[in-house]
């Protein structure tokens, strides 16, 4: 009979995860993976074991967001990944040094983020969180098509433009057949740490009809608060710190919408 081409060997590293879901965005700087982080926190909470994945090789943030250095150990090729707040986190930002990384070309990119997959115990998992790298370009392509999506969350801010980014995001995921669990408005309004009172800065609301126009669901708001980033650059994410704080809050709701 005709030989198609051979299916790609499944990833022994995950072989034991029941779900892997991607947290992408249109571009950078919108706070993707500061809900990545805290999300996978909120899941973990519901009594999920989850998993942290930084697929983004050339600005891995992980590391610095949940606090944790040092090298992870290595027996073989099995790489173990590194317990941070109660979950397992990789990245490459664990393993090789970031300028080194920085000029990597697009193969080696490739290679890494299967060898983050494939080559780390991630052992039993309920869900795989995947920070994704932002943008919707080849990398991002690649990726989705390669790791067996359960499926993805788009994270945006309620500007025009980040929203733009979002739709293409959408698009993009739409392309290869993985399903779109919903948006997300980061930095929705602002939350005056002091007196309490809501801002809408960047406008509100945005987001939600970008969500109702593409017919993908809105999993919620979250408030641009200096707790959040706050605790973000000391390593201690606000979901790990203060679980019970208004700030948290917005995760968990998100996280109950998701398993
Ligand atoms: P991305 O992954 O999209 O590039 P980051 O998660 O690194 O974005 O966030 C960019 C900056 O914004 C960081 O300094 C982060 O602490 C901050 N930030 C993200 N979300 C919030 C929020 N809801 N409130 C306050 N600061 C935030």
């Amino acid at each position: 009979g005709k030989q198609g081409p051979k299916p790609a060997p499944p990833l022994e590293g995950i072989k034991d995860v029941k779900a892997i879901i991607a947290i992408a965005s249109g571009k950078g700087g919108v706070g993707k993976s500061t809900t990545a982080v805290n999300l996978a926190l909120a899941l973990a909470r519901r009594g999920l074991n989850v998993g942290l994945l930084d697929a983004d090789i050339y600005g891995p943030s992980v590391p610095r967001l949940v606090g944790a250095q040092g090298k992870p150990d290595v027996a073989g090729k099995i790489i173990e990944p590194i317990i941070a707040h109660g979950i397992k986190t990789m990245s490459i930002g664990y393993l090789v040094d970031q300028e080194k990384a920085m000029v990597w070309r697009g193969p080696m990119v490739g290679s890494a983020v299967t060898q983050l997959l494939g080559d780390v115990h991630w052992g039993d998992l309920d869900i795989l969180v995947v920070d994704m790298p932002p943008g919707t370009g080849d990398a991002q392509l690649t990726l989705s098509q390669k790791v067996p999506l359960a499926g993805a969350v788009i994270v945006s801010t309620p500007q025009d433009i980040a929203l733009i980014d979002a739709r293409k995001g959408l698009a993009m995921f739409r392309q290869v057949d993985v399903p779109i669990f919903g948006i997300i408005e980061n930095m929705s309004y602002f939350l005056c740490p002091s007196c309490g009172d809501r801002a809408d800065i960047f406008g509100t609301g945005g987001a939600r009809e970008t969500a109702a126009a593409l017919g993908a669901d809105f999993l919620g708001e979250i408030p641009l608060h200096m707790d959040i980033r706050e605790t973000s650059d000391q390593g201690t994410p606000v979901v790990s710190v203060s679980p019970d704080g208004p700030q948290a809050r917005a995760y968990l709701d998100i996280a109950e919408k998701i398993a």
